[in-house]
């Protein structure tokens, strides 16, 4: 199991596609081609033409496919994967039997059960694969990797998978791992409102942010965005984009609707959803996720600093 295309080098799709570079045979396709072109010159020196060992841009995703045993994609939603199966150049075109579609977008999970029945018609496998971790997780290749689908086609793929994740984890059927992943982002989320509304209403009663958290995080409302994200983003006023909004946006609202669909009551995960669509349209399409923090100081007429 040698061959592998990775399609979607944004964000955490780049340094992940790094790692495989390093040990696969990998053939690299995102839609500006122009990211492909220059990651595949600066490993192992090749662009357009296929070597042994070499990572080669492929014009089309079939190109990209063809002769691949793992197909990874990372694109921003399932919508995306989904729109790239049909077609000439399309990934069922593409596929060959026996291979498997690793999707380590942060989808939602109906629609990957969906594509995994298409795949299946083709006689391919197909694993949710969402990650946790970061870019600098990504990086360091060590991300946690989410998996839904069959225990057999994970084992196929887990060395492919470890060449960037350090915990990798068979989480259920198809879509569990999405499912998982929402809900954590979803965590994520109200940590980062909680927390910026917490600090904002210290700041305007004139307590120092800096000893709020300095306290805080000596005691039980700690949390990662505490500790790590408000001081290296909020604090510093750096705000370094790493993660859209947008991103967090559809991830807050697949967890809403695995509520909804469960008719469970979700008060705070539905508000969640809403107060992250607000920030969304509020900060723009590039706008990084721990920016949220802003709308809360524009309303607040506050900053945390
Ligand atoms: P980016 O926005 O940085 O990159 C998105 C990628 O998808 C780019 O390669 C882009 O291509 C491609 N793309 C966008 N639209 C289409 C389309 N219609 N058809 C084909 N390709 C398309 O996203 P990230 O890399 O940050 O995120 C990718 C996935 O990973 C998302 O699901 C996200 O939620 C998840 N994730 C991200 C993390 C992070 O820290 N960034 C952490 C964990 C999960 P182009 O270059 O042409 O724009």
């Amino acid at each position: 199991m040698s061959r592998v295309a990775f399609l979607g080098l944004g964000a955490i799709g780049a340094p992940m596609a790094r790692h495989l570079a390093r040990k696969y045979d990998l053939a690299v396709w995102n839609r500006t081609a122009s990211r492909a072109v220059a990651f595949a010159s600066t490993h192992h020196g090749t662009t357009h033409a296929r070597t042994h060992h070499g990572t080669t841009h492929e014009r089309t995703t079939a190109d990209a496919d063809a002769m691949r045993d793992v197909v990874i994609t990372c694109l921003p939603t399932s919508r995306e994967v989904e729109s790239l199966l049909d077609g000439a150049n399309g990934l069922i075109a593409g596929l060959q039997k026996g291979a498997i579609l690793v999707d380590c977008t942060s989808g939602d999970p109906a629609t990957s059960r969906r594509i995994a029945a298409r795949l299946a018609d083709a006689g391919v496998g197909f694993i949710d694969a969402p990650v946790s971790g970061g870019v600098s997780g990504a990086e360091k290749g060590e991300l946690t990797v989410m998996c839904g689908g069959s225990a057999k086609h994970l084992e196929t793929v887990r060395p492919v998978l470890e060449s960037f994740g350090k915990k990798i984890v068979h989480c259920g059927d198809v879509g569990a791992g999405d499912a998982i992943k929402a809900v954590n982002n979803a965590l994520l989320a109200v940590h980062i409102w909680a927390t910026a509304e917490g600090l904002a209403a210290l700041a305007k009663s004139g307590v120092d942010p800096k000893i709020a958290l300095d306290v805080i995080n000596a005691s039980s409302g700690r949390s990662n965005t505490s500790m790590n994200l408000f001081p290296e983003r909020v604090m510093s006023r750096a705000f370094p984009r790493t993660f859209r909004l947008a991103l967090l946006d559809k991830d807050v609202g697949i967890a809403a609707n695995v509520a909804r669909e469960q008719k469970i009551a979700s008060p705070l995960l539905q508000l969640t959803a809403e107060l992250f669509r607000l920030a969304h349209g509020e900060l723009g399409e590039e706008a990084d996720h721990v920016e949220a923090v802003r709308l809360v100081e524009k309303w607040a007429g506050a900053e945390i600093r």
